[in-house]
């Protein structure tokens, strides 16, 4: 089902270790490898002497210290955040603490759309509910640093506040967990909605940078190709939930075991989820039915 996306999971940055990847571009991986994390969560330091930090990454000692290390005798004058998963932004006061430095990001946390009951745990599990930006930036604003440019660029759907940067001058975009090589990004309502992120890909498949640094594992490269891959890739998805809907209503769960073969099981839940991110869009699209508002519980059936 995924052969149609040119993964690719080379990535062996160990943690802790600072790497330069691009000119003015440094890395450091967090230890917290994961199946929704990969090797870890990777920050970025941006320019010399004055830099901004993208993504502080999660709550831990270890990662903050070899941050902190990494910048030492510079000033840290700016933190982007990608969006409030607790792998990206629960760094951000120890950081700030430690710099000064102005936080940026979309907003707060929030969900794409209003919760249905019982949905309040989930939410509570994965996301950072206390992150707060010194500054909110909208799309397309531009933050001009000591030597880089930073264009912020809204790519909800992954979360409804998820930014992308692009640094101009390096002509590359840091993708958060939009757009990442090892894996298709994880849309789960009611935190992620297939709207807006199908709409945040053809934005990005429009753009010029031909490589993007992920939140997670290494470079995308060609990336207005790869990003095409993913596109088509959840309209197969999609395809497949019409495919076997026009043999009779299921469920998800049933759903799920028709479309995604040979899945980690750890990764059943979070399936589950996109195929409900899917159902949300096709439902809202009138192209198929459910009782009430679509829901995890829900059974669905072509409509008409
Ligand atoms: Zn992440």
């Amino acid at each position: 089902m995924s052969d149609d996306i040119p993964f690719d999971r080379a990535f062996d940055l160990a943690p802790d270790r600072v790497e330069e990847i691009a000119p003015g571009v440094r890395r450091i991986l967090a230890d917290n490898p994961g199946p929704f994390t990969f090797k870890g969560t990777v920050s970025y330091i941006v320019g010399s002497g004055k830099v901004a930090i993208i993504d502080p990454g999660p709550d831990d000692d270890r990662h903050i210290a070899a941050l902190l290390d990494a910048v030492r005798g510079e000033t840290v004058t700016h933190i982007f955040v990608t969006h409030t998963h607790r792998d990206h932004s629960p760094g951000v006061p120890a950081i700030k603490a430690a710099t000064g430095a102005l936080v940026l990001a979309e907003g707060p946390h929030r969900p794409a759309r209003s919760l249905h009951i019982g949905e309040t745990a989930r939410l509570e599990a994965s996301n950072d509910l206390d992150f707060r930006p010194d500054r909110k930036l909208a799309d397309g604003e531009v933050i001009v640093g000591a030597g880089w440019t930073i264009e912020a660029v809204a790519t909800p759907g992954h979360t409804a506040n998820h930014m992308a940067y692009a640094l101009r001058e390096a002509r590359l975009l840091f993708s958060g967990d939009h757009v990442m090589a090892w894996s298709t990004s994880i849309v789960a309502p009611p935190d992620g909605a297939m709207s807006d992120y199908m709409a945040s890909l053809e934005k990005l498949a429009r753009r010029s940078e031909e490589t993007y640094f992920p939140g997670h594992g290494g470079a995308v490269r060609d990336a207005p190709g790869f990003v095409r891959s993913y596109i088509r890739h959840r309209q197969g998805r999609e395809s497949s939930i019409l495919h076997r809907l026009s043999k009779g209503a299921a469920d998800i769960p049933t759903l799920v075991r028709a479309i995604y073969i040979g899945l980690d099981p750890r990764l059943a839940g979070a399936a589950g989820l996109s195929v409900l991110a899917h159902l949300e869009d096709l439902v809202a699209r009138g192209i198929i039915a459910t009782e009430g508002a679509p829901s995890i519980a829900g059974t669905y059936r072509l409509a008409g």
